[in-house]
């Protein structure tokens, strides 16, 4: 196996993919997506947010945090250098009906020509179901810049009660009929699972919370419970023991700082979405920031010309932000996930579900 170069990226609240993947994070710099003011209160929050010992955050607090920070703050203070207003990639906007009726004929023109559909989701699709995002102006990571205190288990604790979202419903059913080829996820909730899309076609690029598995056969377990138990940023021990040899489990987050080595089931899981994309000749892209990598790289693979596909493939953006990725986007449409996948979903399958 090629060993992997470390590399370490600032991301989510605790997790974030930082392997380097088949060499396809070209860009380098992962820009954040908070403006300007932003960006600076960020790092006075981050100081007040780190040394302030009424925290109850073991992630934050663990001693690898450290090592982190001083890393962390030459990156935002790059980011400030770098980042003009024009580049804000904070500020939510929302196409005008009549704007967004022509974008979605659009997309389901482009649906309609392409052979070979993959989606790409991020946490926005699971923002309506109360779930938080990490980028937007309420999310994870931005609270916690600001030196807010946010609870570590994001509401993944209440998976009983979880229900896939409109969007989910809609990459199954339009998986189920043809039309969408495979889905990879940065999301760690498990729910394209849970609305009926097979494992055979989806990467959890950063792992599921309720899944974990044997350090020594490798045999996943499926739970109905978070399986993380660790609180270190390198630990992914669970405390359980494998039903079939007796080898310690792990859960298969991808923390903060983590790399393949530090997950290695991760590995296959990005070498699928990698081929998929590469295959793709059209990557839809729905609720993704896409400003972390590697994960954030891999959409773009699908646009370079290849045997099946001459003119190459095509890109579509569907975020309320904007992201570093628009300009490669043939189509950027500014609108929740939910109300863009239903309209994809009646116009191609019917009413009839
Ligand atoms: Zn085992």
């Amino acid at each position: 196996m090629t060993p992997h170069k470390r590399r370490t990226i600032f991301c989510g609240l605790q997790w974030g993919t930082t392997g380097s993947c088949r060499g396809n994070s070209r860009n380098g710099v992962a820009r954040e997506s908070l403006t300007m003011d932003c960006l600076k209160s960020c790092l006075d929050g981050l100081q007040r947010y780190v040394w302030s010992s009424t925290l109850k955050d073991s992630t934050w607090t663990s001693k690898e945090y450290e090592e982190y920070e001083l890393e962390f703050k030459s990156y935002m203070q790059q980011n400030l250098q770098t980042l003009s207003p024009a580049e804000d990639f904070a500020t939510e906007h929302r196409d005008d009906p009549e704007e967004l009726q022509r974008k979605l004929q659009d997309l389901l023109e482009l649906c309609k020509e392409a052979n070979y559909i993959v989606v790409f989701t991020g946490a926005g699709i699971s923002t309506s179901i109360g779930l938080p995002d990490y980028r937007g102006p309420q999310g994870v990571w931005t609270r916690k810049l600001k030196g807010e205190l946010v609870s570590d288990d994001l509401g993944l604790e209440r998976s009983a009660q979880l229900q896939p979202s409109r969007s989910h419903w809609a990459i199954s059913r339009l998986h189920q009929n043809g039309f969408i080829k495979f889905v990879s996820s940065t999301n760690v909730d498990g729910l394209h699972l849970k609305s009926g899309l097979p494992k055979a076609c989806l990467a959890e690029l950063h792992g599921n919370s309720y899944v974990e598995e044997c350090e020594s056969c490798l045999k996943p377990f499926h739970r109905s419970f978070v399986t993380r138990t660790a609180t270190g940023l390198f630990d992914h021990r669970t405390g359980r023991y494998c039903e079939l040899c007796g080898g310690p489990l792990r859960d298969i987050i991808v923390n903060f700082g983590n790399t393949f080595e530090h997950v290695p089931s991760m590995e296959a899981q990005h070498d699928a979405a990698w081929l998929h994309c590469l295959k793709a000749d059209l990557v839809l892209v729905l609720g993704s920031s896409l400003s972390i990598l590697t994960a954030c790289d891999l959409p773009e693979e699908c646009l370079e010309a290849r045997d099946g596909k001459p003119d190459g493939g095509k890109m579509v953006i569907v975020n309320l932000q904007r992201t570093p990725k628009d300009p490669l986007a043939s189509l950027r449409i500014f609108a929740p996930c939910d109300e863009v996948m239903a309209f994809l979903e009646e116009a191609l399958l019917g009413t009839e579900r």
